[in-house]
């Protein structure tokens, strides 16, 4: 663990004079000697060895009002500052070493505004590309083409996004629980291209799993695969969709421990998913957080420490290794957002 931080401390060091010296993030540096897969953050890319603990589905900066309703997601960068950075500092001491956002275009996505938490805090943030379902979907993408979308998630996939001087790391999207929709359906083809095209992952906000094997049906169509897809709320359909989703090959991540449900029901699903041999392909969040825009003062954020203070010892306690503890909170979130 101490390793693991003073890596993260020279990872984060190395990240800093790269982007101090205009480095476009990752590219130069894989150009060159190596070609070592990436955690692409807001801090710059990271090795495997200079993080550690990662969550892979939290929000820092969310506002769930549709794009329609004026000040929705607009924010004084300063305020969700000092209301946030405490919190990526509390995360840290608890021995998560990096943070996936997970806020796409529709719900108040702001690139500039997790850059300055990210930097206050010396804390490095994972951002999306991508769209969340309607009818969140803004105006400008229901009317882009297949093609025009395409192009802009490849833009931030390998450029920046919106002059931020932040890169996109993956792309996250959404489908309605009632079934994915036409709009949704276009944004979705033209994700599978870009991943196919950058290797980056996709996510599925998707709380009914019937929906999946479509989702999952288009990206093979697109010329991509589920194994570089994660049905993000699995936890909200039954262990049997999850299993059955999972030997398709796509990620399986249970994201919301410490909410509503006991801890004895994240530990019955791990236990299954590793028993049925798809522990490599399990993932484990909070979903909690944020400064929002819709509250006073962005409300009061719940912190991003339930899962390494109160649930891992739980998990470890009901007869589940270290070694697969490390896999689930460590290797697995590495190697599904890295590229
Ligand atoms: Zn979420």
């Amino acid at each position: 663990m101490w390793n693991r931080r003073e890596f993260l401390r020279a990872g984060l060091c190395a990240g800093a004079a790269m982007a101090l010296a205009g480095c476009r993030m990752g590219r130069d540096a894989e150009e060159g000697e190596d070609a070592m897969e990436k955690l692409i953050t807001t801090l710059g890319p990271l090795e495997a060895s200079a993080v550690g603990m990662i969550l892979p589905h939290e929000h820092v900066f969310v506002d769930l009002r549709t794009p329609d309703v004026p000040g929705q997601g607009e924010a004084d960068a300063q305020d969700v500052v000092a209301l946030m950075a405490p919190e990526l500092e509390k995360a840290r001491a608890a021995g998560v070493t990096a943070i996936v956002e997970c806020s796409p275009e529709g719900v108040g996505r702001n690139a500039a505004i997790l850059k300055a938490v990210s930097e206050a805090a010396a804390y490095p943030l994972v951002a999306p590309t991508g769209i969340y379902r309607e009818p969140w979907v803004p105006r400008w993408a229901q009317e882009a083409s297949e093609d025009a979308l395409h192009e802009w998630m490849l833009g931030e996939l390998q450029g920046e996004i919106e002059g931020s001087g932040v890169q996109a790391a993956w792309i996250k999207l959404s489908a309605g629980d009632d079934g994915i929709t036409e709009i949704e359906r276009k944004i979705l083809r033209a994700a599978a291209r870009a991943g196919a095209e950058t290797g980056a992952i996709l996510g599925s906000h998707t709380r009914r799993g019937r929906v999946l094997h479509e989702q999952l049906d288009i990206v093979e169509a697109a010329g991509y695969t589920p194994e570089r897809f994660i049905w993000i709320h699995a936890q909200n359909d039954t262990l049997a969709l999850n299993l059955e989703v999972a030997a398709r090959g796509a990620w399986i991540e249970y994201d919301a421990i410490g909410g509503g449900r006991e801890d004895a029901f994240w530990i019955g699903r791990i236990q299954a998913m590793l028993e049925a041999g798809h522990g490599e392909q399990v993932m484990l969040s909070h979903d909690r957080g944020w400064y929002d825009p819709a509250k006073p003062g962005g409300g009061t954020p719940k912190a991003f420490t339930y899962i390494s203070e109160q649930f891992l010892p739980k998990l470890a306690a009901a007869g589940v290794d270290e070694a697969t503890i490390e896999m689930l909170t460590a290797t697995n979130p590495f190697r599904a957002f890295a590229r």
